[in-house]
């Protein structure tokens, strides 16, 4: 059943985790002034599900059961689902800046995967049959789940059983008739202590030395064992916050001290061959999702630009270096997002699972060029804006009765536009771009969904260069004597390359003009304006 965002809230009230905040024990996690933010950004994923407006992007039909589900916790069934589902991501992060929910989508997708791959490498069906009731049940009570991937990771440089601590990655300490008990560390988890589970999810490719490491799996937040040590989500409180005070988003390092999970709940332990899979999965699926995210973070940024232009008495229009500035910040928003858009419309079918993953290629670049990009978008808004965003009197000046006048007076810039009106938009991009929450962004954009050279690998990898290398051989003339015979003309014709690569997700490569699959049309919601 499709919760409200009071319904949410209430519901973590059945929860009882173990968290601390800025050093103390939290009582409350739904009443805790510090994860409010937090709590407020999940709240819009699930009162947009209610309105009548935004259902076509914000549910979707659960093909294997029939029912309606928040969007965010729907398999994608067509390229056309997945053009959803980045519409819809953007349209949230446009009003919360960072959405969060979007994480269950990504990790749900990757695992009903790997699922269909272990059952295939097996000759079962037993693995996909337990992920579905798990999913249905996820589905059913609308849940938010955390994806706790990133382990602490100890030395860079070596494995997991290399480590000096153990603990640095989530292991699996023991196996019993009844299910698992795991330990280690999560170092960053989004949300963790204001969603309803955590999936466990190993973040590397791992070995058979590594097998203790390779766990997946769903732990209630609550679970014994588990021990979280949180951030507050946004700028709670803080009155110059006038977005992360009402929107953020709480990061925790998660503990887990012997933690017991029922094999009901265990999508694979030990089986260290499929961790690779599981993170190419999830990362392509999140990164496609951060372009979503990112590009609604990029709206927030031109809306407050034009602003605040017009609030120093420019119009972009008339202004030349303006106008080229925010030309240049809706370039770099809508440059970065059509790649998702690429990403959902070349989209392959698993063919084990047979549901739809965006391309790989097209997903990380867009998410490799929002990781830099976002230093420009954040410069772009400081250069249109002036100083005042980090120079102007703060909040309790507002009404200090011996300078609000003054000040209202000589800081007004467009006498059509109201002082306060002008300092509420400087804020408004302070917070965004030159506060502790505008490098948070920054941060995330870099480093969420993995570092940059991680995405440069997957380009590379899934990049079919071999088919652009038999082109140019083939414009050269090479390999035309199909008979040849004699071991001068076999030599002659043995391509000189030795790069063949075809792209690693298919047989033909990634992005092979004219084969895209559009299945359904996304039913998108018209953007205010048109
Ligand atoms: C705000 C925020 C929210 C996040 N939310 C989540 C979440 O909900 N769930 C989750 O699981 N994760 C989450 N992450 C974690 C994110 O996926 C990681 O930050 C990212 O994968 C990088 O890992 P790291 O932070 O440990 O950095 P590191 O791995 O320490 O990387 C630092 C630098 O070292 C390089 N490096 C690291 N290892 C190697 C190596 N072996 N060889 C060569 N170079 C190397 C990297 O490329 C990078 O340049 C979040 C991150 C942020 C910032």
């Amino acid at each position: 059943m499709l919760m409200s965002a009071n319904e949410y809230r209430e519901s973590l009230r059945s929860y009882k985790p173990s968290v601390y905040l800025n050093g103390q024990l939290v009582q409350s996690v739904a009443d805790e002034p510090g994860f409010a933010p937090g709590i407020n950004a999940i709240g819009v994923t699930y009162d947009y599900a209610l309105r009548e407006e935004f259902k076509p992007l914000m549910l979707a039909t659960e093909q294997s059961s029939g029912k309606t589900v928040n969007r965010l916790l729907h398999i994608n069934q067509s390229a056309g689902d997945l053009l959803n589902k980045l519409e819809a991501v953007r349209l949230l992060c446009q009003e919360t800046g960072c959405a969060q929910r979007y994480l269950s989508h990504d990790a749900l997708n990757a695992i009903y995967q790997v699922a269909a791959q272990i059952d295939d490498a097996k000759g079962t069906t037993e693995n996909s049959a337990k992920f579905l009731a798990y999913l249905h049940e996820v589905q059913e009570r609308d849940l938010t789940l955390g994806i706790a991937m990133t382990d602490a990771k100890g030395d860079r440089s070596k494995r997991p059983h290399q480590q000096a601590n153990l603990d640095s990655y989530v292991h699996v300490v023991e196996r019993n008739a009844k299910g698992i008990v795991i330990s280690g560390t999560k170092a960053i988890v989004t949300g963790a202590p204001y969603v309803h589970e955590l999936l466990v999810m190993p973040g590397r490719n791992m070995t058979a030395a590594d097998a203790a490491f390779a766990v997946c799996c769903a732990v209630p937040i609550d679970a014994p064992g588990i021990t979280m040590v949180a951030r507050p989500a946004g700028r709670p409180g803080e009155k110059a916050a006038i977005f992360s005070n009402r929107y953020g988003q709480s990061t925790a390092v998660v503990m887990f001290d012997n933690v017991f999970v029922p094999w009901e709940k265990v999508f694979f332990a030990d089986e260290w061959e499929h961790s690779g899979t599981l993170t190419h999965s999830y990362a392509t699926h999140h990164r496609h999702s951060c372009i979503g995210a990112r590009a609604g973070f990029g709206d927030l940024l031109i809306g407050a630009g034009a602003l605040m232009c017009e609030a120093n008495g420019f119009n972009p229009a008339d202004e030349s270096h303006l106008r080229e500035q925010m030309v240049e910040l809706i370039k770099i928003t809508e440059g970065f997002y059509a790649c998702g858009v690429a990403a959902s419309v070349y989209a392959t079918q698993d063919p084990l699972s047979k549901s739809f993953m965006p391309d790989a290629v097209y997903s990380n670049i867009g998410k490799l060029l929002l990781a830099t990009q976002i230093y420009d978008m954040q410069r772009i808004a400081h250069y249109v804006s002036g100083g005042l965003i980090v120079a102007l009197p703060g909040p309790d000046e507002d009404h200090n009765p011996a300078t609000a006048a003054n000040l209202a007076d000589v800081l007004r810039a467009n006498p059509a536009i109201p002082y306060d009106k002008r300092i509420e938009t400087a804020r408004f991009i302070e917070d965004l771009t030159a506060s502790y929450q505008g490098g948070w962004y920054s941060v995330i954009s870099l480093h969420g969904g993995g570092s940059p050279e991680a995405m440069k690998r997957e380009i590379y990898r899934n990049y079919p260069i071999g088919d652009k290398v038999a082109l140019v051989e083939r414009l050269l003339n090479r390999g035309v004597l199909a008979n040849a015979s004699s071991p001068a003309e076999i030599e002659a014709e043995r391509p000189i390359t030795q790069n063949t690569q075809a792209g690693k997700c298919c047989d033909q490569g990634c992005t092979v003009p004219g084969t895209a699959i559009m299945v359904d049309l996304p039913q998108t919601i018209k953007k205010s304006g048109e």
